[in-house]
């Protein structure tokens, strides 16, 4: 089909994603990708773009890594699909196993026995990951004489999905307050990544947690980056902070590590930079490393436990894909290929380059502040107007003329490549931010 054929197919048909439609078929000529291998799409033109987000941080191998791509094939030539009611299979123990023997706090004798990660729950993407942590805790308390436990405590700038429940939980206000009335009530505390530090978030923290002992199911948090409210990166210490705040009232801690879990800072799991284990454990995105929807939530030893004792204090939680052959087949190989390729050796030693980069950015290009890293993530601001805000599109389209696709967050302009990305692609990809940056800068774009 030709490439403008299908565009009109498109724009007849489908409804995209956080777009602005209207917008979208007036003006927008989208990306029309045709193959994709490494960090590069391409389109049907012709054009090679850099991924410059690694199609929504999911891509952390690279397009089309050659062993997944096995991996998958196999699985689907064997049994694409069975549930986990009352049937298991090779990869979704496996995978689990390997999970847990990776997970934080693994082989620490300083952790007790029940505040181990020592269970998995498979579902289907980074929302439902998020919303079997809400309902895993919310369930225990219930059940495990704490009925009055059902809030949480989220921090604003926190996004943790797409579901009413994970919606419930996040705090951008932006993306909650028209579902305002559908949600159910958290405790809002401020973002530790506030340019004055971490500790008045904290202070809210400790004391929603003491004034409400009886009502906290969990804190839920983001370790380390706020991922879609901008690439906010706060210090470990505050993570560490809320753990023993929530410890100090028996509490949970949710970590949601779905952008963050498997290298994305350096660190196998952003917890990893606390030294923290927390309760719930969610992952997803590069868990499948992009092949398949597909996620996984560790709970504790003891979360598990609560879950004991009777038919009807089973977890009352599974999508028909739970534990999905194909995912967990492609999981297992992503952990082998993170081993064989020291995936997370590259990114420590590429994200002084990226740090670099973005510090001379907002250094040297006027209007260009703010400039931020961590492990493969590097983010920079114009202006300040937050998410609605244009000038970060006038940077996507100066990036796409230079074979970049630089998807914005509003006025932030960040990058989050593939891990692996080789050192020549970094290196295109960091100029061509920088000049796309420089053309907006002089108003030439
Ligand atoms: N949690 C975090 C931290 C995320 O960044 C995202 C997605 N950007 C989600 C949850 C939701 O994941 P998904 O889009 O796969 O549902």
């Amino acid at each position: 089909m030709e490439r403008a054929d299908l565009v009109a197919l498109d724009k007849q048909y489908v409804w995209h994603p956080y777009t602005a439609m209207d917008e979208y078929i007036a003006n927008t000529d989208p990306l029309v990708v045709v193959r994709a291998e490494g960090p590069y799409l391409h389109d049907a033109d012709g054009t090679r773009y850099l991924d410059a987000n690694g199609s929504w941080w999911v891509s952390t191998l690279g397009h089309r890594h050659p062993r997944l791509v096995r991996a998958l094939t196999e699985q689907a030539g064997t049994f694409p699909h069975t549930s986990l009611a009352g049937v298991t299979h090779e990869p979704a123990a496996r995978l689990a196993q390997e999970l847990i023997a990776l997970a934080p706090g693994a082989g620490r004798e300083d952790v007790p026995a029940g505040e181990r990660l020592s269970r998995v729950f498979y579902s289907d993407n980074g929302s439902t990951a998020v919303e079997v942590a809400i309902k895993m805790a919310a369930q225990y308390w219930a059940q495990n004489g704490r009925p009055r436990r059902t809030r949480f405590i989220t921090l604003s700038g926190a996004f943790h999905g797409e579901t009413i429940g994970s919606t419930s939980v996040g705090g951008v206000q932006l993306f909650r307050d028209i579902f305002g009335p559908l949600l159910f009530d958290v405790v809002h505390v401020p973002s530790p990544a506030e340019p004055e530090g971490w500790e008045r978030a904290f202070a809210r923290v400790e004391a929603a947690l003491r004034e409400h002992p009886d009502e906290i199911a969990a804190v839920i948090l983001e370790p380390v980056i706020q991922g879609a409210a901008g690439m906010q990166v706060y210090a470990p210490g505050f993570v560490r902070a809320v753990r023993e705040a929530t410890r100090a009232v028996d509490t949970f801690l949710i970590a949601d590590e779905v952008f963050t879990g498997l290298g994305r800072t350096g660190a196998r799991f952003a917890c990893d930079l606390a030294g923290v284990v927390p309760d719930l454990l969610c992952l997803a995105k590069a868990l499948s490393g992009g092949l398949m929807p597909f996620a996984a939530t560790l709970a504790t030893e003891r979360v598990f436990a609560g879950f004991g004792g009777g038919r009807e204090r089973a977890l009352y939680y599974g999508h028909s894909y739970c534990g999905n052959p194909l995912g967990a087949a492609v999981a297992r190989e992503v952990l082998a290929v993170y081993r064989d390729e020291d995936v997370l050796g590259q990114v420590v030693r590429k994200a002084p380059k990226v740090k670099a980069a973005f510090e001379r950015m907002a250094a040297t290009i006027p209007g260009v502040k703010q400039p931020r890293a961590i492990g493969m993530v590097g983010a920079v601001d114009l202006g300040g107007g937050g998410y609605l805000a244009r000038g970060g599109w006038r940077v996507y389209e100066a990036a796409r003329r230079r074979g970049l696709y630089l998807r914005p967050l509003g006025d932030t302009v960040y990058v989050a490549p593939a891990l692996n990305i080789p050192d020549a692609a970094l290196d295109e990809l960091l100029a061509g931010v920088e000049a796309s940056l420089r053309e907006v800068a002089a108003g030439r774009a």
